[in-house]
C-alpha cells in the first residue's frame, strides 16, 4: 500500500501520459484507498485529479445538466442548478455515505468505479447519460459493464457527465443503515421519449428493468407497478436481504419513486 509514486497533473493531457504501467487516477480516494490499505490493489503510481482544471462544475442548459468528473456528492447536493433541473439527483446525492464521503467522494470516481450497490450509476442509466472522457463520448447503455467494470479503457479518463433532464424523475432507497450503500435502490425517469427504471444494489451490476418500463409506459403510476412480476432469478443474495426480498423491495421501491415524481 504505501510504496507509491503521488503525481498531481495540472491538465488531462499530461495526466494522459502518467498512465503508464500500473498506474492509477486517484480522485476523492474513499474507494481507492480503503482497496489499498485491505491490500485487495496495488499500484505504482497514483496520479491525482484534485489540480487539474476544469475537471469539476456544474453547467445547465435545456436540455442536459453536465456535472465535471471531480465535483463532489456533497457539491452536487448543495448545486442549486440541479436542484432547480434534476432536484432527484440532487436528492440522491445528499443520500451517499455520510458527510466525511460525500465531501471527498466524486461523481467520476463513483461511476469509474462502479460498484453494484452504488447510487450513481442508477442516476446515469436512468437519465440517459453521456459519459464525455477523454478519448470518446460513451452512451450509457454501453457505460457499465458488470461488476466493478466499466467501458473504460486504461488511461481512459472520465472528463463530465452529461444527463438529459427529464419531465419527471425520482429515486427512492433501501439503504443499508451502516453504510448508507443502497440494498436497493431504484431511479426511475419520464423523459421526452421514453421512461426508464434503472436498478442499483440487487445484481451484480446496475440495470434496467424493461417490465417496469413497460408497465409504466403504459400508465405512468404507483398503481401500474401492482402488477409487475419482478424476478428473483439472479438477484444478489447475501447477509443484507435474500433474492426474494430484493425483489419484493424492487417493487416497493419503485412504487415510492413514482409517487414522488
Ligand atoms: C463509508 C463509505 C460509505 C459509502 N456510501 C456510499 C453510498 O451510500 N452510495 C454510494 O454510491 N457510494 C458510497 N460510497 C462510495 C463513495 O461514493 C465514493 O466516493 C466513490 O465510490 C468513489 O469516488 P472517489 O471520488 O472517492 O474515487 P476514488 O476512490 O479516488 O477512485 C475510485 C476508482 O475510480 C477511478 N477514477 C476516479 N476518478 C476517475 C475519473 N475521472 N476517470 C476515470 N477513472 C477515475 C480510480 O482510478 C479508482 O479506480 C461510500 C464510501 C465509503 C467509504
Amino acid at each position: 500500500m504505501k510504496n507509491f509514486n503521488f503525481k498531481s497533473p495540472t491538465n488531462t493531457k499530461e495526466a494522459a501520459k502518467l498512465t503508464t504501467g500500473r498506474a492509477t487516477f486517484l480522485a476523492g480516494g474513499m474507494s481507492l484507498l480503503p482497496a489499498m490499505k485491505l491490500r485487495l490493489a496495488a499500484y505504482s503510481d497514483l496520479i491525482n485529479l484534485k489540480k487539474i482544471k476544469g475537471l469539476s462544475g456544474i453547467k445547465v442548459s435545456s436540455k442536459s445538466l453536465r456535472i465535471g468528473a471531480s465535483t463532489t456528492h456533497a457539491e452536487v447536493a448543495a448545486s442549486k442548478e440541479v436542484g432547480k433541473s434534476i432536484s432527484s439527483l440532487a436528492i440522491l446525492a445528499d443520500g451517499i455515505g455520510d458527510p466525511q464521503v460525500r465531501n471527498r467522494g466524486t461523481i467520476g470516481g463513483s461511476i469509474a468505479n462502479n460498484d453494484p450497490a452504488a447510487d450513481y450509476p442508477a442516476a446515469c442509466l436512468a437519465l440517459n447519460a453521456i459519459i464525455h472522457t477523454s478519448k470518446r463520448k460513451i452512451p450509457v447503455d454501453k457505460f457499465f459493464k458488470g461488476m466493478f467494470e466499466t467501458d473504460l479503457k486504461k488511461g481512459e479518463l472520465i472528463e463530465a457527465i452529461e444527463f438529459e433532464v427529464p419531465e419527471k424523475s425520482a429515486y427512492a432507497k433501501f439503504p443499508n443503515p451502516a453504510s448508507r450503500y443502497a440494498v436497493v435502490g431504484v431511479y426511475v425517469t419520464k423523459l421526452k421519449k421514453e421512461i426508464r427504471v434503472a436498478i442499483t444494489g440487487a445484481g451484480s451490476c446496475v440495470f434496467r428493468s424493461k417490465d417496469l418500463e413497460s408497465a409504466l409506459s403504459s400508465n405512468f403510476s404507483a398503481s401500474a407497478i401492482e402488477s409487475v412480476n419482478v424476478s428473483s432469478k439472479g438477484l444478489n443474495s447475501d447477509i443484507h436481504a435474500s433474492a426474494e426480498y430484493r425483489a419484493h423491495i424492487i417493487k416497493v421501491m419503485a412504487k415510492k419513486a413514482v409517487s414522488s415524481c
